[in-house]
């Protein structure tokens, strides 16, 4: 089945960025992907139009129902000049989760690869080539519809914007300092963490300032209910080294199934190191911490591909982890990985998607 997909193209083209060193998510390329929704009509119009202001009623749900998904992939240039992208079938299957979850009509699989692949080939330009760089995706889907009741909107947005993005670890992989919340929670089972949902970041906002402010990069979030059980840290999902195994929190309902998390699970079963996925508490982690057998911990996601943790700040106690600098396991998931991304490496699982260039 093939989409036609109509493609307006900007007159009036932007300056590139010479350099690529910017913040995260602060410069656009030319143009961008809409999808429409209306009841009884089904996702309709798909177009590659020129990146632009959109304009919203001010009744429009998603401003104050916060019915709206969004996803975050990348599109890498390799240097022999091919497109790749990492595995974003997983992406797509994702964004139709959280579109399930918040009652957000499903969207057509195949048409939104084919929307990917249009918009990163229609601004392949924008692909920045230094090492660590490449193209931020960032598909995401509002409710529109004007109207000031709590159901499931009648009129939906599916949109698609383009980042580039510099590299993430231009002056080296430095490990990070954590703050183990205590107070506040991101989500809880049976709520929406599990869905890439805007209101689980701003939950997650206050707890993020207050850890700032105390000097920490980020927060490690414990579970909803008993406050004991490891789930995340910021927005990467999380795993430790103890002694010859690595353990990651098990998908329990509240927390994000990476795509990172899950090619991480699959390299070390590849490499035949033992990973678990299953319930973890901080009190195991501390225990760990003192007989030694603690020796690594990451995040994981898209964004830092892996984040290594140099310290957890818990109960007034510091726990410096491999002191403070990158575990070798650490870097060597880093390296697979972003090899994979970049095609340097063996591609065993098919994980990098080319784009072709027609
Ligand atoms: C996006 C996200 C992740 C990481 O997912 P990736 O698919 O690896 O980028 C982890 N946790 C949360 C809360 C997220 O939003």
């Amino acid at each position: 089945m093939t989409y036609p997909i109509s493609v307006e193209l900007t007159t009036n083209p932007k300056e590139k960025p010479s350099h690529h060193k910017q913040a995260f998510g602060t410069v656009f390329t030319d143009h961008m992907f809409m999808l429409d929704y209306d009841a009884g009509q089904g996702w309709h119009d798909p177009r590659i139009v020129p990146y632009q202001p959109i304009e919203l009623d001010p009744a429009a749900k998603v401003f104050h129902y916060g019915q709206t998904v969004f996803e975050g992939l990348k599109a890498y240039l390799t240097e022999d000049q091919r497109i790749l992208m990492f595995r974003p079938n997983k992406n797509i299957q994702r964004l139709n989760l959280s579109n399930q979850r918040l009652s957000i009509p499903t969207l057509d699989e195949e048409l939104v690869m084919e929307a990917l692949k249009q918009l990163v080939l229609v601004d392949r330009e924008w692909i920045p080539s230094e090492p660590g760089t490449s193209l931020y995706i960032r598909p995401f889907v509002i409710a529109t519809e004007p109207v000031l009741g709590v159901a499931p909107s009648l009129q939906y947005k599916f949109m698609i914007i383009l980042s580039v993005v510099g590299s993430y670890y231009a002056e080296g992989i430095n490990p990070v300092s954590i703050y183990v919340e205590p107070k506040y929670v991101r989500a809880v089972a049976g709520g929406v963490g599990n869905a890439k949902t805007a209101g689980n970041y701003a939950a997650g906002l206050k707890a993020q300032d207050e850890a700032t402010l105390k000097g920490y990069s980020q927060v490690l979030w414990l579970d909803g209910v008993h406050r004991k059980y490891i789930e995340e840290v910021g927005s990467m999902n999380v795993f430790f080294k103890l002694g010859d195994k690595v353990v990651t929190p098990a998908l329990n309902g509240s927390i994000l199934d990476g795509v990172t998390r899950n090619s991480v699970i699959q390299l070390l079963q590849h490499w035949n190191i033992p990973v678990e996925e299953r319930a973890l508490s901080i009190d195991e982690i501390v225990e760990a911490h003192r007989s030694g057998l603690l020796t690594e911990a990451f995040g994981t996601g898209t964004a830092a591909v892996i984040s290594p943790i140099g310290s957890l700040e818990w109960q007034d106690e510091q726990l410096v982890i491999g002191e403070g600098t990158t575990g070798e396991l650490s870097k060597r998931v880093y390296d697979a990985i972003t090899g994979i991304q970049l095609g340097t490496v063996e591609d065993p699982f098919g994980w990098a998607v080319e784009l072709p260039l027609s």
